[in-house]
C-alpha cells in the first residue's frame, strides 16, 4: 500500500515537470512569436516617421534605389530612409508649430482630425525624439506615434522653414491588430495548455510503467530475500538457545540440535550466493569465462558426483551422454545449470525412481551447432500452468513441500539466466509416463569437433 502511494507521488511529481516544461516552452514561444509581431509592426512605424522627416527636411524628389549602381548604391544605402515604408500606405498627420508654440497650419489639419490635433502641444524636449501620444475629444481617445523635427530656415518650404513639425502617425489600428493577436495567441496558448495537460499524463504514466514495473520487482527480491533468510535465522536462534539450557552436555549429546543449525547455515549460505549470484546479473558485473571445452569427459566428469548422491538416495540416475569434440562456453556456470537441474530432478524424484541426462550435439534452426542437455525424471512433474512460472524468482509449486526439500525457488532463475547469457534456450516439458523433462540449448561457439 505504501509502495503504491509512493509510485503514485513519483508519476504525480513527473506529470507535474512535465507540465509546467510544457507551459514555460509554450510560455516562451508565446513571447517571442508576439514579440517579433510586435517589432515589425513598429519597426515599419518607426521607419515611416524617419521616411516623413526626411521629405520634410529635404523638400526633394526621392530616388528609386532599383536603378542605381556602384557608388550610387551607398548613396542610395544612406539615403535608406528617403525610401518610403513597405505597404505604402503611411500616411501621417503633420502639426507646425511657430517659435511660440502655436499651431500655424490649422487649416491643413482637416475637419477630422482638428478637433483631436488641436489639443497637441509643443514639447520640445521631444526634438527628434519618437514618443508616444495620447489625445482625447469628444470621448475619443486617439494614440500616435510622433516626431518632432526642427526645420532649418533654408526649407524650400515657407510653411515648414525655422518652425517645429509634429509628425503624428495615428497607431490605433495597430493597436487593435495587437490586442487581437494578443487575444489569438492566448487562447491558443490555453488550449496547447489543455493538451499538454493530458499528453503529460500519458507520458508520465508511460514512462513510469517500466520504471514501477522494476521497482516492484526490486521491492519484491527484497522482500522475499528477507523472508527466505528469517526461516533458517530463527532455527539457528532456537537451537542455541536451546543448547544455552544446557551448558554441562557434551557436544556428542547435543548433536542433532548442532546439526540442525548447521544445515540451516549451509541453507543461507546457498541462499546468500544465489541472491548475490542474481543481484550481480541484474547489475551485469558478471563476465562469461568462455572457455574451449572438451565435450564428452567434461560432461561425464559433471553428472558423476550426482550418480552418486542419486545412488545414496535409491534413484537410479542413467547418462546418456555422447557428444564429440569441443565447444566454448563458461564452464563454471554450464555447470551450475547442471547442478540445478540435476539437484531438483533429484530432490523431486521419489525413492526407486529414475533421473535420466541425455547429452548430444545438434543443429539449431540457424544451423549453428550447440549443446543439447536433457534431464529427466520420474517425480510429480510440473503443472501446465506453471511451467514458466518456475523460472520466475523465488516461484514455488508447493510451498509446504518446498519447505521440507529446503528449495527456495530461485535456482531455475540463476539458470534461465545463465543459459540465456549464452544465448542459449531452456524449457520444461513433460515426461513419459510421468515426471518432467528439462531441456537446455546452449550454442557452441568454436566448435573444433574431434575426427
Ligand atoms: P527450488 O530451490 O525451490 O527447487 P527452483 O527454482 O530450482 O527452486 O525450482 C522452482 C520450483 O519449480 C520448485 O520449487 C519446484 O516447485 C519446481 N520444480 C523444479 N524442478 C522440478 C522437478 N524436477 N520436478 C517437479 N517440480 C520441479
Amino acid at each position: 500500500m505504501k509502495g503504491k502511494t509512493a509510485e503514485k507521488h513519483q508519476q504525480w511529481q513527473l506529470f507535474i515537470k512535465e507540465l509546467v516544461t510544457f507551459a514555460l516552452l509554450f510560455a516562451a514561444l508565446g513571447l517571442v512569436v508576439y514579440f517579433l509581431f510586435y517589432q515589425s509592426i513598429y519597426h515599419e512605424m518607426n521607419h515611416g516617421l524617419q521616411w516623413q522627416k526626411n521629405q520634410i527636411m529635404q523638400n526633394s524628389p526621392v530616388p528609386r534605389v532599383n536603378h542605381l549602381m556602384g557608388s550610387e548604391a551607398q548613396k542610395a544605402q544612406k539615403a535608406k530612409n528617403q525610401v518610403p515604408p513597405k505597404d505604402g500606405s503611411f500616411r501621417a498627420n503633420l502639426v507646425v508649430f511657430n517659435k511660440n508654440g502655436r499651431v500655424i497650419n490649422d487649416p491643413m489639419l482637416g475637419e477630422r482630425d482638428y478637433d483631436l490635433l488641436k489639443n497637441t502641444q509643443l514639447i520640445k524636449r521631444h526634438l527628434n525624439r519618437i514618443s508616444n501620444l495620447s489625445l482625447t475629444a469628444d470621448g475619443i481617445t486617439g494614440h500616435f506615434k510622433t516626431l518632432l523635427i526642427k526645420v532649418p530656415k533654408s526649407n524650400p518650404n515657407p510653411v515648414y522653414a525655422g518652425r517645429y513639425v509634429l509628425i503624428m502617425k495615428n497607431i490605433d489600428a495597430d493597436l487593435q491588430a495587437l490586442t487581437n493577436f494578443r487575444t489569438a495567441l492566448v487562447t491558443t496558448l490555453i488550449i496547447f495548455w489543455i493538451l499538454a495537460i493530458a499528453i503529460a499524463y500519458f507520458l508520465s504514466r508511460s514512462s513510469m510503467k517500466p520504471i514501477i514495473l522494476a521497482w516492484r520487482k526490486q521491492r519484491d527480491f527484497s522482500g522475499n530475500a528477507a523472508h527466505e533468510l528469517r526461516t533458517p535465522l530463527t532455527v539457528i536462534q532456537n537451537q542455541l538457545e536451546y543448547l544455552l539450557t544446557k551448558p554441562k552436555s557434551r557436544i556428542m549429546d547435543e548433536a542433532e540440535e548442532v546439526s540442525t543449525a548447521l544445515d540451516e547455515v549451509r541453507h543461507m549460505q546457498t541462499l546468500t550466493n544465489q541472491l548475490l549470484m542474481l543481484a550481480r546479473s541484474d547489475s551485469n558485473v558478471i563476465q562469461l569465462n568462455q572457455t574451449d571445452v572438451d565435450l564428452q569427459p567434461w560432461l561425464e566428469k559433471s553428472v558423476k558426483l550426482y550418480s552418486d548422491i542419486a545412488t545414496s538416495q535409491q534413484k537410479e540416475l542413467k547418462a546418456n551422454i555422447k557428444v564429440s569434440g569441443h565447444g566454448s562456453f563458461d564452464p563454471d556456470l554450464i555447470r551450475q545449470v547442471l547442478t540445478i537441474l540435476l539437484d531438483n530432478a533429484i530432490k523431486y524424484t521419489p525413492t526407486n525412481g529414475t533421473v535420466t541426462v541425455n547429452a548430444k550435439r545438434i543443429h539449431d534452426p540457424l544451423q549453428h551447432e550447440a549443446l543439447h542437455l536433457q534431464v529427466a525424471d520420474t517425480g510429480p512433474g510440473i503443472a501446465d500452468s506453471e511451467k514458466t512460472k518456475i523460472f520466475e524468482r523465488f516461484y514455488r509449486t508447493d510451498k509446504s513441500r518446498n519447505s521440507k526439500t529446503g528449495g527456495n525457488g530461485l535456482g531455475l532463475a540463476i539458470a534461465k539466466w545463465i543459459v540465456t547469457r549464452h544465448h542459449g534456450k531452456i524449457n520444461v516439458k513433460d515426461n513419459e509416463p510421468c515426471g518432467s523433462v528439462f531441456n537446455v540449448t546452449i550454442p557452441l561457439k568454436s566448435a573444433k569437433t574431434s575426427v
